[in-house]
């Protein structure tokens, strides 16, 4: 039965991160609902700027749309051994909407969260930038380039920082995750669907226990 990896936590806990080592090591597509609005930031339609606005804000896009782009992904051939989900499901509605789309697809679902304090949070936000070449994370505090603002591997790029990476836009969207994320990841935990896995590490050491759970070995 194939795999449905779902990284949970709030915004800047490290999902992205380990998507990508799960992405690049499980050879699994990483499906980001949070890259996919972005790809919209050149579309000029009245949809298009409404999830723009959205994000700003630091609010989630409508469930009905959120769920429909993550059916029209999950479908495509690449999914077909399993994917790793980053960012979805964010709201009750979209958990039972994935619980269903993993029974018609026959997939069993594996949910991980990665717990960081909410006053580690806003730093690693705020600081965080991407290569627009490669999509590699850095952070200006705590994982900054080599040199200056540009990739270590593709230094003719400048790196990216996101637009609801500003202070103003994270305390939003952490509030926003408290509110309507938190109780999802709470009823999760206590109906024993979740394993939980200690964020505040190094990369490599979340990801060993990440891997451990996704390969059914008990981590704790
Ligand atoms: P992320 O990159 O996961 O932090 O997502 C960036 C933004 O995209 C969020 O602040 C939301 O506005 C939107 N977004 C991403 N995933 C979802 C989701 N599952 N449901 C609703 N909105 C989402």
């Amino acid at each position: 039965m194939a795999k449905i990896i779902v990284l949970m936590g709030a915004p800047g806990a490290g999902k992205g991160t380990q998507a990508r080592l799960l992405q690049e090591r499980l050879g699994l597509p990483q499906i980001s609902t949070g890259d996919i609005f972005r790809a919209l930031k050149h579309a000029q339609t009245p949809l298009a700027q409404e999830v723009r606005e959205i994000m700003e804000r630091g609010q989630l896009v409508p469930d009905e749309l959120t769920i429909r782009l993550v059916k029209e992904r999950t479908a495509r051939e690449d999914c077909r051994n399993g994917y790793i989900l980053d960012g979805f499901p964010r709201t009750p509605a979209q958990a039972a909407s994935l619980e269903k789309l993993a029974a018609e697809q026959g997939n069993t679902i594996v949910a991980i969260l990665i717990d960081v304090p909410h006053e580690m949070l806003e730093k690693r936000m705020t600081g965080r930038r991407n290569c627009p070449v490669c999509g590699e994370i850095y952070n200006m505090y705590f994982k900054p380039p080599r040199n200056d603002n540009v990739c270590d591997l593709h230094p003719e790029a400048e790196l990216v920082h996101r637009s609801d990476d500003n202070s103003e836009t994270v305390r939003a969207r952490l509030a926003t995750y408290e509110e309507q994320t938190r109780p999802l990841v709470e009823y999760y935990k206590s109906a024993g669907l979740m394993r939980t896995v200690d964020g505040t590490r190094e990369p490599e050491a979340i990801y060993k226990d990440v891997a451990r759970i996704v390969s059914g070995v008990n981590a704790d």
